[in-house]
């Protein structure tokens, strides 16, 4: 995650604290927000509660760890008004967001609600022969050209996947973009987002004007958009700015945000702004600096100048390499690859 505090006076912040962990507190009619630690330098998460008939549907769980296990125990006993909860769902497969379905859905005895890519993914991760994706981490940093890469991936790896999950459900109900979803009686509109995850899912409903944003759009940090080895998507800046705009004339500027971390603020519109041009002012820096060729190793500071945190650094590379793509994919850069398999990326003629 990188700082993108610019212009965040234009956002308007109806709320000036978030609920303790272990309560929650409503923030729109039949819609309740839950905070839940994370052991990051990013420290939290929100989830929310929407009013399901007769009970409460979850919208993402936090980590798994005997912490949140115990503050879900809690939320049950004193924050539900003595109904249940009737589903799950997530907004993507990342470890905050899904890292307790599996023990949710047993424990309450429900079933889990996200998209096809974002299951698939979950269940991909879990099920990998462990140490698969350090190997394939290894060939990726090496062509990025670091010179220890073990050294790198010890430093910079973000935590394994299998440490913050537990089980993922084996089945899913499907969430596809544009279909209306109904909880309680209001229906939500899903709209899927790509680049920070394969295929995130946002919930808008129109009679609360309210947008369940997930990680596709923050208040106050940037969404992380990382290159991964092998994946899918070359290009997932391409793919989130993409995403960015159809968000943007999907949902009203007039919409509440509540998104997975920090507050819930307005000014959605203003804020798809300011990360558009981050991004765009970020691809326009690195084209100049590659007028020399440049390693994707070389380009990392470029855009982290701050000291990154064990946390971090696997994200600052994986961001520099979607920037780098980026611009290629937009004709500014060229991409070659040395003797020894190194890519240079250099300034297009
Ligand atoms: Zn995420």
């Amino acid at each position: 995650m990188s700082a993108g505090a610019e212009g965040l006076a234009a956002l308007r912040f109806p709320h000036s604290a978030a609920p303790s962990p272990g309560t929650a507190m409503e923030v729109a009619p039949g819609v309740r927000w839950l905070r839940m630690p994370l052991p990051f330098q990013l420290n939290h998460i929100n989830l929310w509660l929407v009013e399901d008939g007769p009970g409460w549907a979850i919208v993402d769980t936090g980590i798994s760890n005997a912490e949140t296990k115990a503050l879900w125990e809690r939320i049950f006993a004193t924050a539900l008004d003595g109904k249940p909860i009737t589903r799950l769902l997530c907004t993507h497969f990342h470890p905050d967001h899904m890292g307790l379905a599996g023990w949710l859905a047993d424990r309450l005895g429900i079933e889990l609600w996200t998209t096809e890519g974002e299951w698939r993914h979950a269940r991909q991760a879990i099920a990998d022969r462990p140490g698969t994706f350090h190997d394939e981490l290894a060939d990726f940093y090496r062509r990025i050209g670091f010179g220890d890469v073990e050294e790198t991936i010890k430093v910079g790896r973000p935590q394994s996947y299998r440490s913050l999950v537990g089980p993922v459900p084996e089945h899913h109900h499907r969430l596809s973009d544009g279909m209306e979803l109904m909880i309680g009686g209001r229906s939500w509109r899903v709209i899927i987002g790509r680049g920070h995850a394969p295929e995130h899912a946002c919930l808008y409903c129109a009679e609360l004007d309210l947008l369940i944003a997930g990680d596709q759009v923050l208040p106050k940090i940037s969404p992380n958009v990382s290159l991964w080895p092998n994946a899918s998507d070359q290009d997932p800046l391409g793919s989130f700015v993409a995403s960015l705009g159809k968000l943007r004339a999907a949902v009203p500027g007039s919409a509440f945000v509540l998104p997975s971390h920090n507050l819930p603020f307005y000014g959605l519109h203003a804020r798809i702004e300011q990360l558009r041009a981050l991004h765009e002012a970020r691809v326009a820096e690195i084209v100049i600096h590659c007028r020399t060729p440049r390693t994707g190793a070389e380009i990392v500071p470029v855009l982290f100048s701050r000291t990154l945190d064990r946390h971090q650094l696997g994200f600052a590379i994986g961001e520099t390499m979607a920037h780098l793509a980026r611009a290629v994919a937009a004709g500014g850069l060229a991409r070659h690859e040395r003797e020894d398999g190194v890519w240079l990326f250099e300034t297009a003629a």
